[in-house]
């Protein structure tokens, strides 16, 4: 707990340091503040730090993000070391996939469709935009709150409440369905099916509606509506032709190689800054 308040005042600090206020952030600032924001986040939560999972996760986000208009950024990928299924991106192209992902995806285009949909909150900047919608110095706090945790924490959020507001709005339901419509095309664009997008959300509601299982509601959490964004999946999915879903893939052996080698970890630490 007390490392999640460390976070929060170091964010603060952080965004004062930059100089980042609400008239805007250049594409320098928000590389710098991704890369701040990594190295924090890397003192706080273990990562996987296997180099063939790492190879394959960071192989894999490049050939997705070397598709998009923000190819230029240079693409960083990280493997955090625990069960919980969730995803998150910093600003200028750090992504951070849980070990929870990789356990449930069964195929490549599943792990391809989380990872094009945080990539598409990169490419669309929603983490810059929402810090230019706010006050200067609650910047780095909101920043840390929307891409970890910590806010989770009853405590923390109270100690990050200072000025009264809350100050940690995680992405809205329109960035949620925006960074699925570019995921979509994301990973079709890299030549990957877009169908693992779809049956990874339903592999999770279907968990969340059996077993109330924790390890999965944290991502119902952080990305509301999954029944409606199924919906919008399948109604895109529609639209593409049998023929072109066909020429797409959906699994390597590299990714079942990098999944054997997952299923064969020693168990995941227990976390313990999420909520009580
Ligand atoms: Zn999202």
């Amino acid at each position: 707990m007390q490392r999640s308040y460390a976070a929060g005042f170091a964010a603060l600090g952080l965004a004062v340091a930059l100089g980042i206020s609400a008239c805007g952030v250049s594409q320098q600032q928000e590389v710098q503040l991704g890369q701040q924001e990594s190295a924090q986040i890397q003192q706080q939560l273990p990562l996987v730090q296997d180099a063939v999972i790492n190879q394959y996760v960071n192989a894999l986000g490049n050939q997705i993000a070397s598709h998009t208009s923000r190819a230029d950024l240079q693409w960083q990928f990280y493997v955090v070391n625990t069960d919980v299924v969730n995803a998150f991106a910093l600003p200028g192209g750090i992504i951070y996939v849980n070990r929870g992902v990789l356990e449930r995806a069964d195929r490549m285009d599943e792990l391809a469709g989380v990872m094009g949909h945080e990539i598409e909150h990169v490419v669309r900047r929603h983490s810059v935009k929402q810090m230019e919608q706010m006050q200067g110095a609650n910047v780095g706090v909101a920043l840390a709150c929307t891409l970890t945790n910590i806010c989770s924490n009853q405590a923390a959020a109270t100690a990050i409440n200072v000025g009264g507001t809350a100050i940690f709005a995680k992405f809205s339901r329109t960035d949620e369905v925006q960074a699925d419509e570019g995921g979509f095309h994301n990973v079709m664009s890299a030549g990957i099916s877009p169908n693992g997008m779809l049956t990874f959300f339903q592999k999770l509601l279907a968990e969340e509606q059996q077993s109330n299982n924790s390890n999965v509601s944290s991502w119902f959490a952080d990305h509301p509506g999954t029944q409606d964004r199924i919906a919008d999946i399948q109604r895109m999915l529609a639209q593409v032709s049998a023929s072109q879903l066909r020429s797409l893939t959906t699994d390597t052996q590299a990714f079942q190689q990098m999944k054997r080698r997952v299923m064969s970890l020693p168990p995941a630490p227990r976390q313990t800054t999420s909520g009580q």
